[in-house]
């Protein structure tokens, strides 16, 4: 695409708006951005575009500013339903997003990774198996560096290892990845997607523009992803933690093997208890990222060593401290059902349960017969409390925190050496923090303010 005197309207100033804007900006296009929120909120951002020439709106939108334009590239927190952007699709314009922009220019090979959950775990440890083979890799896309400011330094013969979440494949046109990965498909983000159907559809852009020359990993465990396969036009690997599959990774006699094909033997890649990670769930994430490597050519020995110096990415069920003999969990990033069961899963029994936050029309009774069989105490935060409350009544003792400062408090106060006090709180932050990453902070301040009070015996 040429930008040369178009005019570009990026609407929404997040990470990845700004690095559109800037992008678009150094390759000649009139640019604009427009975000609802004040120029006061936008604060840090504001000088780095108005120096580069650009233009911003604030506060608002107004229609005027949607129509005069060429192209809208919306960020990924934008939902598409806006009256805005539904009366500029009736005009015909071209909406797209950042990574749609960004993959028409990114050089060398792409392996992209979706699902509900794991993502930026899959998603780093990916990149980090590829660089132990000496392969050159950035990582980038939801888990932190935008995708379209990776385009200057990738090179045709790298690799870029993309996080890609269903906001961002909305918005996707031509987006194609060589090996793209559904980890797995649960109810999450229902609150913008409008239905599950919706959801699950967004995910499966992954591959829509695949064909036979490209590589789809699918969970073969998780029934969506199952489903989705009947649609792929690309080779389909699969991964598993419970069956032999036809071709990709599963568990055999303790120890994850790949199989590029039937009727080949599987090949040995590294043994379950060299993973360091907790929890079965990342088992699966291990898989994945051992099938894509393998896809992209990475050797077993390789993926081994950086399988075996992998560490939890922060506030992904992170060990924090151990205090009197409580070990001290923070799950932040749990942000929905199913990333909390999963981190329940991890831990026999003896748990103490941080649950809440912003409710994102979750239903939290599933927890109930993990929660029965593993929790002491639930201590429930944040505006979804109620609900919460209402959907696990008799599961376990459930006690009204409000703050998390205060279900902290509680929860020290009754856990026993052997026990763990666990924040996976199952709902979005946005009530109570700024982000899931500022709870996370906040809890681990809190932990190390008791382990500071209570001396260690
Ligand atoms: P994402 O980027 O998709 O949010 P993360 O790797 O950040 O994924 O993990 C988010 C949370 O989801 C973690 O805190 C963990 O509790 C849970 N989780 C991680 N991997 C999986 C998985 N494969 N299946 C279910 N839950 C998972």
């Amino acid at each position: 695409m040429e930008f040369k005197g178009k005019k570009v309207l990026v609407v929404g100033l997040g990470k990845s708006g700004l690095a559109a804007a800037l992008f678009l900006r150094r390759r000649g296009a009139q640019v604009t951005v427009s975000d609802v929120r004040s120029a006061q909120a936008l604060g840090k951002d504001l000088p780095a575009l108005l120096d580069q020439g650009i233009a911003v709106e604030a506060g608002g939108h107004g229609l005027l500013t949607f129509r005069r334009q060429d192209l809208i590239v919306v960020s990924p927190g934008v939902p598409l339903n806006t009256p805005e952007l539904a009366q500029v699709r009736n005009f015909g314009l071209p909406i797209i997003g950042e990574i749609e922009l960004a993959s028409q220019y990114l050089k060398g090979k792409t392996i992209a990774i979706t699902g509900s959950n794991g993502k930026t775990t899959t998603t780093s440890l990916c990149g980090e198996i590829l660089a132990a083979a000496g392969l050159p890799v950035t990582v980038g896309g939801n888990i932190g560096i935008p995708v379209i400011a990776l385009v200057d330094e990738s090179r045709e013969d790298g690799w870029s290892v993309l996080e890609i979440s269903s906001f961002q494949l909305e918005t996707t046109q031509t987006f194609r990845p060589d090996i793209a990965v559904i980890l797995n498909v649960t109810p999450d983000h229902l609150d913008r997607h409008g239905s599950f159907e919706n959801y699950v559809a967004a995910k499966e852009k992954i591959f829509a523009n695949q064909n036979a020359d490209d590589a789809l990993v699918l969970n073969a465990d998780d029934d969506v992803t199952h489903r989705a396969a009947a649609r792929a036009k690309s080779r389909v690997y699969w991964f598993s933690a419970k069956r032999v599959v036809r071709q990709g990774a599963f568990v055999h006699e303790g120890a994850i093997v790949y199989r590029a094909s039937e009727p080949s033997a599987p090949e040995f890649i590294l043994k379950l208890d060299s993973i360091p990670l907790k929890g079965s769930h990342n088992v699966e994430n291990v898989l994945a990222a051992v099938c894509a490597a393998r896809l992209a050519g990475v050797e077993a020995e390789a993926i081994r060593a950086a399988v075996e110096s992998f560490r939890a990415v922060e506030h992904r069920l992170e060990f924090v401290a151990s205090v009197n003999g409580v070990a001290y969990y923070n799950d932040s990033k749990a942000t929905n059902v199913d990333a909390a069961i999963k981190a329940i899963a991890a831990f026999p029994q003896g748990i103490h349960l941080i649950l809440g936050g912003k409710d994102k029309g979750s239903d939290y009774r599933t927890m109930r017969p993990l929660i029965q069989e593993r929790v002491r105490t639930v201590y429930t935060i944040g505006a979804a409390a109620e609900k919460i409350t209402t959907h696990l009544e008799g599961a376990a003792p459930l006690v009204a925190a409000g703050t998390l400062e205060d279900a902290l408090q509680k929860a020290a106060e009754s856990a026993k050496p052997g026990d763990v006090v666990l924040l996976a709180p199952a709902c979005s932050s946005f009530d109570q923090f700024e982000n899931y990453e500022h709870r996370g902070r906040v809890f681990k301040e809190l932990v190390q303010g008791i382990a500071q009070v209570v001396p260690s015996r």
